[in-house]
């Protein structure tokens, strides 16, 4: 392809001594003659190509330096580090020639999906058994109801961003000894990479699309919840920018412990006191629940540690039928502080007892500690 090429001097009309001042004059003249835009005629952009090409060269020191030694192969894929960076387009050059650039197919203006938000909300023993609903506040951004979200006063138009010529991205050369010139592109810090900037911001944002709001939602707490559930809230989160969809609220419930009940999963655990008499002779008692209270016939007997099961009285399955039970263990209390008359009969019963009364198991359990210390009483021998 090199030997098609024209001379760069020769294309811009110039001496190979020519001042970078006289450069970029003939360039400039040129640039207006061939403009597509303004030049009609077939043959104009293949030129106005060649014009620009022969200018990015030519204008920069180094490139030129280059192209003085080595001709069209300094511009050639096989040229060291000195290829890779080569870049005709125009965008650059346009702007401080025309007021205008090439047409902005580039610009990127990604959607983006607005942050997750997230509210932690506290609730009773029984709100988080039964449900209910909650009233929360969130700070969060919306977007802009005044511009929507374009960031432009109503009414004005946004115009092609100066720094980057509508581009999106801008260039930075930095020279490497190793690599030589080294070419990064980088979105536009201007624009944020729109391509326009706005010259009337919107009044209510002033420009950042989005305005921070407080919002009273209404959440409805299902059923069944525990410490640590967490409920999402679609949509609920930070807005979105350029058409991104919002993010989501994630709602994170702690329950507070209840005084008589204690939860364990679907169950509620409920430890039950009851006297000697009452263990002794079985008796009805009510039992508090979380349907209130529940008639549970003890029977004459019951010793401490047994457990009753109440069926259907525990916590709601989350979002589908049924419930879990609740387990009442009974703790036998011995009288601590007895009257005279109330020791006498417990005297009385005691020599009525002997040791007779005791169970099969509190007899096992008698036995097994009669015969450990008989062996320690061996070892000792
Ligand atoms: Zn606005
Ligand atoms: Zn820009």
């Amino acid at each position: 392809m090199s030997e098609t090429k024209r001379d760069y001097y020769e294309v811009l009309g110039v001496s190979r001594n020519a001042t970078q001042e006289e450069i970029k004059r003939a360039y400039r003249r040129l640039a207006r003659q061939y403009h597509p835009d303004v030049n009609k005629s077939p043959d104009a952009e293949a030129k106005f190509k060649e014009i620009n090409e022969a200018y990015e060269v030519l204008s920069d020191r180094e490139k030129r330096a280059a192209y003085d030694r080595f001709g069209h192969a300094a511009t050639q894929g096989n040229f060291g580090g000195f290829s890779d960076f080569v870049d005709f387009g125009f965008g650059s050059i346009f702007e401080d020639l025309f007021g205008f650039g090439m047409r902005t197919s580039g610009v990127r203006r990604t959607p983006t999906r607005g942050a997750d938000l997230r509210v932690d909300v506290r609730l009773t023993f029984e709100e988080a058994v039964f449900g209910c609903t909650k009233e929360i506040e969130i700070p969060r951004s919306e977007t802009c109801p005044h511009c929507g979200g374009t960031g432009a006063e109503p009414g004005t138009t946004p115009v092609r961003c100066p720094q980057c010529n509508g581009l999106g991205e801008v260039q930075r050369r930095q020279h490497n000894p190793l690599f030589g010139t080294i070419v990064t592109r980088t979105t536009c810090p201007r624009c944020e990479g729109l391509g326009e900037v706005v010259t009337t911001p919107c009044r209510e944002c002033r420009g950042a699309k989005r305005v921070r709001r407080t919002r009273r939602l209404q959440v409805d707490i299902p059923a069944g919840v525990d410490d640590g559930t967490q409920i999402r809230l679609a949509g609920e989160g930070e807005a979105g920018l350029y058409g991104g969809p919002p993010g989501d609220l994630y709602v994170v419930l702690s329950v507070d412990s209840h005084p008589l009940f204690q939860r364990h999963d679907h169950n509620i655990l409920l430890e039950l006191p009851i006297n000697i008499v009452q263990a002794s002779l079985g008796a009805e008692i009510d039992v508090p629940t979380l349907d209130g209270p529940v008639k549970l016939k003890i029977p004459p007997g019951t010793q401490h540690g047994t457990v009753f099961r109440l069926r259907g009285k525990g916590v709601p399955y989350l979002r589908r039928h049924g419930r879990g039970d609740q387990l009442v263990s009974i703790r036998v209390v011995v009288p601590t502080e007895l009257n005279e008359e109330q020791r006498e009969l417990l005297r009385k019963l005691g020599e009525t007892l002997g040791t007779q009364n005791l169970n099969e198991e509190s007899r096992s359990v008698f036995g097994k500690i009669m015969d450990a210390i008989g062996d320690a009483f061996k070892g000792v021998d």
